[in-house]
């Protein structure tokens, strides 16, 4: 599971400035579940190899004194909890603030982790600014500028050894071994209320899946492992489940935290849609995020069994709409009360987790490029006109495709889409994103 880092601070003192610096990164996502969580976003970071959630939670409702706790909304104080790290920002040329105070002793009472940081302090040569903050009684004061990002990558290292140890890499290649008998990791994400513990009770009470025991509850997630035929899967939860008796029943309200960990963490991720609610900004956002981690994914529209006809091809027009850059993920109708249409899930998902780690030889694919080649010529730009020359792949779920080449700079974004389409045929690369990557050599 990523670790999360959430930014606490009164309104700006600069939490999404440094939340932007902080998931620029070439990968980064920013997940804003607006209508739920209304100012908060959730994004991922990289310092080194290291990947963490940060979570901009937004701050305050109001800026007038009082209860802090009744002016954080509900998410904030989720996010504060469920983070491992908090990053607790101060504005160096405002000085201390009431409001800073009350922030302070919230943090203090609940003896969460708590990185104190100074910002906009750009320019100040001394450190007489800093010293009032040392009554907050938090420790350690850093200087940073996020809009200069001075001091920010220090932080970021305090940060690191503050949050718990990571995985070290032998434990990593241990537990990659274990994979090797192609477990397949699942995360059911969606809204509230969309189905997703109906479906996994329904999942869990099929006759043809054998639930094994339950290895105890991690720090905040749990795993079910279980096997449907020959194939192990192993489903992490994303709604907060516990098992009362035979069934999951989800205790917790909706986590962002939650579902983007189960996200990282899977293999296939399954997106359930609420038929009746249609294709909201939420499930979009979702679905970017899930795009953007890279992992495959099957939607799965549920609560099927509610719609008249009518109504089951609006859906079917707003679903293509709303999530056109989804395009290459399966899509089932299920009805998970009724437990209509899994059997088509299963294998929709099983061909997604296929898809994500299926090996490409170079042969074949410096074949298909050729052909790719042959059957459309990549356009002149300007004076360069970009000749790839072989491909290879650089990696798997998602899949990689490294196409080398001269003058590949020039190479237009219609044509490259037209590649991945191309490859996308050939392979058969069904539920999982495809990325092409290209190394010119001049
Ligand atoms: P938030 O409300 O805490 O998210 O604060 P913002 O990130 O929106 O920043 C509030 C204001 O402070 C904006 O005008 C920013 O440009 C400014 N700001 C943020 N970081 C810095 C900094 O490092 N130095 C200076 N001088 N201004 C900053
Ligand atoms: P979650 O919050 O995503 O875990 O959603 P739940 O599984 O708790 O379901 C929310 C509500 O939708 C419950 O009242 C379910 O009975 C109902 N529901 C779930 N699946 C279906 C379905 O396939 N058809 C219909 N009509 N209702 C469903």
């Amino acid at each position: 599971m990523l670790p999360v880092i959430a930014l606490v601070g009164r309104p700006n003192v600069g939490k999404s400035t440094l939340f932007n610096r902080l998931t620029r990164t070439r990968d980064a996502i920013v997940a804003d579940f607006a209508g739920l969580t209304r100012d908060r976003h959730y994004g991922t970071a990289k310092l080194g190899k290291r990947q963490f959630i940060v979570i901009d939670t937004g701050g305050l409702e109001d800026s007038s004194e009082g209860a802090i706790f009744q002016k954080m909304a509900g998410q904030t104080l989720q996010a504060i909890a469920e983070a491992d790290l908090v990053i607790f920002m101060l504005d160096v040329r405002a000085g201390l603030a009431g409001q800073d105070q009350e922030i302070a002793r919230y943090l203090r009472k609940i003896g969460k982790p708590t990185l104190l940081v100074a910002n906009k302090a750009e320019g100040m040569k001394d450190s007489a600014q800093l010293s009032e903050f040392y009554e907050l009684g938090l420790g350690e004061v850093y200087a940073i500028s996020a809009a200069h990002g001075q001091g920010v990558r220090d932080v970021l290292e305090l940060a690191q050894e503050m949050l718990p140890p990571e995985v070290s890499d032998d434990e990593e290649a241990a537990s990659e071994e274990e994979q090797e008998d192609s477990t397949i990791r699942i995360a059911v994400a969606g809204r509230p209320n969309a189905g997703k513990s109906t479906l996994i009770n329904a999942w869990l009470g099929e006759e043809r899946l054998v639930a094994f025991d339950m290895p105890g509850t991690t720090r905040d997630a749990i795993r079910v492992p279980f096997q449907r035929g020959e194939q192990r899967y192993e489903l992490i939860d994303t709604a907060g489940l516990r098992r009362k008796g035979k069934v999951f029943q989800s205790i917790e309200k909706f986590s962002v935290v939650k579902t983007l960990q189960a996200i990282e963490g899977a293999q296939v991720v399954v997106l359930v849609i609420d038929a009746v609610d249609g294709v909201t900004d939420q499930d979009a956002h979702i679905a970017g995020f899930i795009l953007e981690s890279g992992r495959a994914v099957v939607v799965a529209v549920n609560k099927w069994d509610a719609l008249d006809r009518y109504q089951r091809e609006q859906l079917e027009r707003s679903i293509e709409l709303r999530l056109s850059f989804m395009k290459f993920a399966a899509l089932k109708h299920i009805s998970a009360l009724k437990r209509q249409g899994l059997g088509p899930l299963w294998t929709a998902i099983d061909a997604a987790y296929a898809a994500a780690t299926c090996k490409m030889q170079t042969a074949k694919l410096t074949r298909l490029l050729q052909e790719a080649l042959q059957y459309q010529a990549p356009r002149k730009s300007g004076m360069y006109r970009p000749k790839p020359r072989y491909a290879h792949q650089g990696g798997m779920n998602p899949p990689i495709i490294v196409i080398h080449g001269n003058s590949l700079d020039h190479l237009s974004q219609s044509y490259q889409r037209f590649l991945e389409t191309w490859f996308r045929k050939a392979f058969k690369l069904e539920g999982t994103p495809l990325r092409i990557e290209l190394r010119t050599s001049e």
